[in-house]
């Protein structure tokens, strides 16, 4: 039997981002794939200078070419002892082979000389919806701030969790796990702001 509910992919190939992502729409009723349950997706060239510009790139380009309505997300911390550095580089900063491991050891080489009252952070997301046709339909950002301790803490979550502590828990998203994510992130924030606007448009009948 097929599905009636109407379908959301989510232009992702970032597996724990598609994991979040989907917890936080899925609820909305909505059928959420990912990238890797599509035939031949394409490759999105993220040449973009900024996050917005990031996510507009993933959304349009894979709706148009999959004829279906995307979630393109683009995210990433920015650190205000290096100028907001990495940015929309943060997958990688540490090169074209970059792994989360590198990433991280990189990032705590280039703090290793500043103090813990300057290494204040934010993760920023941005999240844009496109119909089949290309057109946005829906766009929302979202912040959340924090600080990058000097050595990893817990093993939830992905990129840079291990070291980013958020202050008033204490605690870094690697050792505060999923629920805690889902209520605070700069993912979960975006999230808030654009499921109105998805509401609005499944009440439209437009997305069927
Ligand atoms: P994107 O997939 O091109 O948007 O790159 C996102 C990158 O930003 C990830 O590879 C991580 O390095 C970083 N990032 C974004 N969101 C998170 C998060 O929730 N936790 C940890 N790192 C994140």
């Amino acid at each position: 039997m097929t599905s009636q509910r109407p379908t959301l992919v989510l232009g992702t190939r970032n597996r724990k981002k598609g994991i979040e992502l989907a917890e936080l729409f899925e609820p909305l009723g909505l059928k959420v794939l990912t990238l890797a349950d599509c035939d031949n997706p394409i490759e999105v060239r993220e040449d973009g200078e900024t996050f917005a510009a990031n996510a507009a790139l993933k959304a349009i380009g894979q709706a148009r070419h999959l004829g279906a309505w995307v979630l393109g997300e683009d995210s990433g911390l920015k650190v205000d002892a290096l100028g907001g550095a990495p940015g929309i580089y943060s997958a990688r900063f540490s090169g074209p082979e970059a792994t989360d491991l590198s990433n991280n050891r990189l990032l705590l080489e280039k703090l290793a000389a500043t103090p813990i009252e300057n290494r204040n952070a934010h993760y920023v997301c941005h999240m844009t919806l496109s119909d089949p046709q290309g057109e946005i339909r829906a766009e929302a950002d979202g912040i959340c701030r924090g600080r990058i301790i000097f050595e990893p803490r817990g093993s939830h979550g992905f990129g840079y969790d291990p070291l980013f502590e958020v202050v008033e828990y204490h605690k870094t998203f690697g050792q505060l796990g999923p629920s805690v994510k889902a209520a605070i992130s700069h993912r979960s924030r975006a999230a808030r702001r654009l499921i109105p606007q998805l509401i609005r448009l499944l009440d439209s009948g437009r997305w069927r």
